[in-house]
This record gives structure tokens, sequence and C-alpha cells, in this order.
């Protein structure tokens, strides 16, 4: 491919003297788990998202877990509860649910903005609904006034996934003042998967909240459920944050508002590009999004990105097969309680384009020429 989809040691290039610097910067201080990195990146992302606490973890799936059973051991969540969720989302967001033992109850997006239709929420809340999980999917912020009147009406918890939008912000305030998304809420998961925008060299996540009581719960859940040395209050697992992995997410913590101008300029190229096109559906944009991916739907999507890849130009899916699809959720009774059109019309028709700092300004002309004329 002359134009990969996403080619991370190219978009590495320029940071690599500062990557190389913090992890020898850990190798030689002799603190291999938590310790000083681990706290800096923590402090790092409660100065960025304007909330009180933030506990590094191994990776967005346990963030998104330790929530969920950091609730379970508050008494603020039940076996049984439901969860109100996207029902086109990675498999991840789903996962966490049903392994909490709560039950997932999809709402389909609205296809123009591929997030959560939040008109359709409100049918969804039974007398069981405790949460909402909100998903900020590709970058873009899925929180708006309905959302907030419903949480505040229900007295439910707001939570996020924020695997996709570090640096995000929403058009209004969220439940403690900030409109940064991973901090609208009670609680925000994050992933710092080697691909997300704020990616490690391996596995690492964290939990952003608002609540001193989950705070705690979720940092001794993640080392064993301990609170304090040799003493267990929950049985925990071991989910800590890599030191390594949090001096390697400082650096691009210092970066992310460049990585956020660039991946903003590609999608404004494409948008321009595409305008008015007769078979490239574009969501609406927003101004606070931060572009994790830039995807279009086409009718002829398979056709189109088999032509793309004959020109040299890397594409991929996001997500050919949603969650209730997958033969991991066929026993999923709440998944299957109502057809999800919208969701499957999405995965059958969207395409993300190359958008990460490997992909140049000019790369990004020249792509949206070919798709513009192959489309
Ligand atoms: C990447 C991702 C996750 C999981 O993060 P990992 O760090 O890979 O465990 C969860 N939800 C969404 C929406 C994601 O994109």
């Amino acid at each position: 491919m002359r134009y990969p989809f996403a080619d991370l040691a190219a978009a590495d290039r320029q940071m690599l003297p500062e990557l190389i610097e913090a992890a020898t910067r850990v190798i030689t201080s002799g603190r291999y788990i938590g310790g000083p990195e681990c706290e800096a990146l923590e402090a790092e992302l409660c100065r960025m998202h304007g909330a009180p606490y933030a506990v590094g973890v191994s990776n967005g799936l346990d963030a998104l877990r330790l929530i969920l059973k950091g609730y379970m051991q508050l008494g603020r969540l039940n076996p049984g509860d439901e969860v109100i969720v996207p029902a086109n989302t990675y498999i991840a967001t789903i996962l966490a649910i049903t392994d909490a033992g709560l039950i997932p109850v999809p709402v389909e997006p609205s296809p123009d903005t591929l997030n959560i239709d939040t008109e359709l929420i409100e049918a969804a809340v039974t007398p069981r609904t405790r949460a909402i999980m909100t998903v900020h999917l590709y970058g873009r912020p899925a929180w708006d006034a309905r959302m907030a009147d419903i949480v505040r009406r229900h007295g439910l918890l707001l939570l996020e996934d924020n695997a996709q939008a570090i640096g995000a912000r929403a058009d209004i305030p969220g439940l403690f003042g900030t409109d940064m998304a991973g901090a609208l809420g009670h609680a925000g998961a994050f992933s710092f998967y080697p691909t997300k925008n704020a990616g490690a060299i391996g596995d690492a996540g964290a939990v952003v909240t608002h609540d001193p009581e989950l705070a705690a719960a979720v940092r001794a859940l993640a080392n064993y459920g301990s609170d304090r040395r040799y003493h267990n209050i929950y049985q925990g697992y071991n989910c800590r944050l890599d030191p390594i992995q949090a001096a390697i997410v400082g650096v691009r913590l210092r970066h992310l508002d460049d990585i956020t101008v660039h991946r903003r300029a590609v999608a404004g190229i494409y948008r321009e590009a595409f305008d008015g096109h007769p078979a490239i559906v574009m969501p609406a944009d927003h101004p606070g999004h931060v572009h994790h991916q830039f995807v279009i739907l086409s009718d002829r999507r398979d056709e189109l990105q088999a032509r793309l890849a004959a020109e040299g130009i890397g594409t991929d899916i996001h997500y050919a097969t949603p969650p209730h699809r997958q033969p991991c959720m066929a026993g999923c009774a709440s998944l299957h309680r109502h057809p999800l059109p919208v969701t499957d019309r999405i995965a059958d028709t969207c395409l993300s384009l190359p958008v990460t700092a490997a992909t140049s300004v000019d790369d990004a002309r020249h792509i949206a020429g070919v798709v513009a004329r192959l489309a």
C-alpha cells in the first residue's frame, strides 16, 4: 500500500526520541510497577479533564469492567440491572456489561451522528435501568441536553466508553461542569491501545471519575482488591497500569493537541471533497470531534474498498459485524429483543479512511480525489 490505513511506525517517527527517552527512564529507574510515571499520568489526566480522580489500568476493556464492578461493590449496580448502550459499538463495551452480570439494552444510532440516537433512549428506560454507557464512537462526543435530561430525571449513572475520543469536547457541559469527553459523567473509561489517538506501545488504559468512592474501589479492584498492603477488601484482579506504558502515554498527551489538529485537517479535506457527492454519505461534523476514525457510508462499500486497495489506498471497516450479530452474543437475549436495522445498515456500508499522523495533508488530498472518483 502506498497509502496505508495506519502505519504506526511512520506516525511515531517524529516522536521517537521522546518515546525512547520515556521508556529508558523507566527501565533505568528500578521502579517497574506503579510509581511516579503512573502517578504523573493520572495527574495529567485529571488536569486535562477537569476531574478529581484518575486511575491507570491495564487496558480499555479493564477500565470499563472495573467501573462496572466498582459500582457493584459500592451497591450502586446489582446483577440483572440494565445498562443502556448504543447498539453500534465495539464489542468491548458490551463484554464489560455482560461480564459484570448486567443487561446491555441496545439503542439504535442516529445515521446523522453514528452515535446513540438520544431521541430513542427514553423508550428504552425501564424500572431496572440504572446506567447509560455512552460511547463517543469514532471520536465524536455522544452527549446532549436530551441525554442529560434522561440521566437526571431517572437518577441514572452516566458512564462513558471514551476509548476513541480522548481530547474531544461536548457542546454542553457534563454533570460535573467539564465538557471533556471521558469526564462528562460519573466515570469514563480510556484506552491507550496503540491505534487510539493517544496510543501506548502495548496495552494500557485509565478510569477518570468525579466519584471518590469509585476511584478507591477501582484502584483496589485493579490491585487484587487490596486497599493497603496485604489487606484485601475485594476479591480483585491484577489490572494495573505498566509504568513504561504510562511514560509513553505521557509523551502522547504532550502532543495530543497537535495530533488532533492534524486529524481534523485530514477530515476537513475529506469533508470538502465529498460534500454533495451523490454516492458518499458523511455523518454531520461536530466541532469537538477528534476523528479517531473518519467514516463514510457507501452502498457499494466492499467494491469501493477493493478498488481503493488496487490504487494503493488502505482502508478499514469499524465494524463489519455489530455486537448483536457476534457469535458470542447469540445467547444474550436483550441484544435480540428488537431488530436493529440502522446498526445493521451502518455495519454493511461503513468505510474508514486513513486519518493518522502517517497520512499527510497531501496524501489526504490524493486519497480524497481517488475516493470521490471511484465511489
Ligand atoms: C479500543 C476500544 C475499547 C477497548 O480498549 P482496549 O484498550 O483495546 O481494551 C473499548 N471500547 C471501544 C469503543 C474501543 O474502541
